[in-house]
């Protein structure tokens, strides 16, 4: 990456992500914006997320370029065997757990400015508005949230590169559900968020690289799957730690392996019991990784708190994701087909050498 700062070069990148994006809302909704970004320069809406489709999991792909297996956020918590105890990344910060580099430290190591906006991952950004912050606002509130501090950060830092994450997304999905009108609604606030951002560099006299995707798509959740319950009930020494439809099933009795898997595979709504190898194959293992990964047939959830639309597993509503790109040529056709989120940070890097 070159410092372009030095050569004098405006061009600024912008990565939007709309958190529990379904690509079905991209469709329905009217994004007039959007479409003009997708028409002028490239887009798809078969990207692939990572596995679990969990937002921690999600964003530390997107802005590492790495999968779980090299990253280490194995999902939304994890069991820390060392320590003796369940970790989970909303009490324990993940800028402590990433194993890989991210586009933020690399940009910075390059002299280039960086910022990050309500993103769960943040190593390496020079200036930081916490998820924490934007969440403190009403669902309702938080795209005005991301829309005002970006303006701020774009007028007084002018970063070179900006990550914003849109968790009220993936809050209005998983309240109302993948098929509700609320969350079609959502999409259409964000469209008009995402316009004025890209307004405001245009009147500063900056071009921007507006790059726009999902850490992981949404379906629905609404029938429970209770695992540590059912775990105990059966005498089995477990904990499952949840990231929505997706657990991590840590044995303190190895021998109870061959019981485990045979019970949760019986479980009502529990799609695949995962062992080394499938998890090996799926890109989550890591030394993280449950022994056993325990993932939920669509419709079911299990985490604790009751919702409509969820996402964690492996459905294609969830594994697929929008990618609009606002400039074409950084993208060959065939890697635009192919196209995954570890390979958004390869994107930023074009955009940044442009
Ligand atoms: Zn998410």
């Amino acid at each position: 990456m070159k410092n372009r700062v030095m050569e004098g070069t405006i061009l600024k990148v912008y990565l939007a992500v709309l958190d529990g994006c379904n690509i079905n809302w991209i469709r329905d909704a009217e994004t007039p914006f959007l479409d003009r970004l997708a028409s002028r320069g490239a887009h798809t809406l078969s990207c692939r997320a990572v596995f679990p489709t969990a937002t921690y999991t999600g964003h530390a792909s997107i802005i590492t370029g790495a999968y779980p297996d090299e990253h280490g956020i194995v999902g939304n918590q994890f069991f820390d065997r060392e320590a003796g105890e369940p970790r989970n990344f909303d009490y324990y910060d993940p800028d402590q757990s990433i194993e890989a580099a991210t586009i933020l430290e690399e940009a910075a190591s390059a002299g280039l400015s960086t910022a990050a906006i309500a993103e769960p991952v943040t190593k390496g950004a020079q200036h930081v508005v916490s998820k924490a912050y934007v969440q403190s606002f009403p669902v309702p509130e938080q795209n005005r949230i991301v829309l005002e501090e970006s303006l701020r950060l774009i007028r007084r830092e002018e970063p070179d590169l900006i990550i914003a994450n849109f968790p009220a997304v993936d809050s209005v999905g998983e309240k109302y559900g993948p098929r509700s009108d609320e969350a079609i609604k959502i999409i259409e606030d964000v469209d008009s968020t995402l316009r004025k951002i890209f307004e405001e560099y245009y009147s500063r006299g900056r071009e921007v690289c507006m790059i726009v995707s999902a850490d992981h798509g949404m379906t629905n959740g609404e029938k429970q799957i209770q695992l540590n319950k059912l775990l105990k009930e059966k005498k089995l020494d477990a904990i499952a730690l949840a990231s929505h439809r997706t657990s991590h099933v840590y044995l303190k009795s190895p021998e109870q392996k061959d019981e485990a898997c045979e019970f949760l595979s019986e479980v009502e709504g529990v799609l695949e019991v995962m062992e080394r190898e499938r998890i090996s194959e799926l890109r989550l293992l890591h030394p993280r990784s449950g022994d056993l990964v325990v993932t939920a047939m669509k419709g079911y959830e299990m985490g604790d708190t009751k919702i409509r639309g969820s996402h964690g597993g492996l459905t294609e509503e969830e594994m697929t994701v929008p990618l609009i790109i606002s400039h074409d040529g950084l993208l060959t056709s065939s890697e635009l087909e192919e196209a995954s989120i570890p390979k958004i940070v390869e994107i930023i890097r074009k955009a940044l050498r442009e």
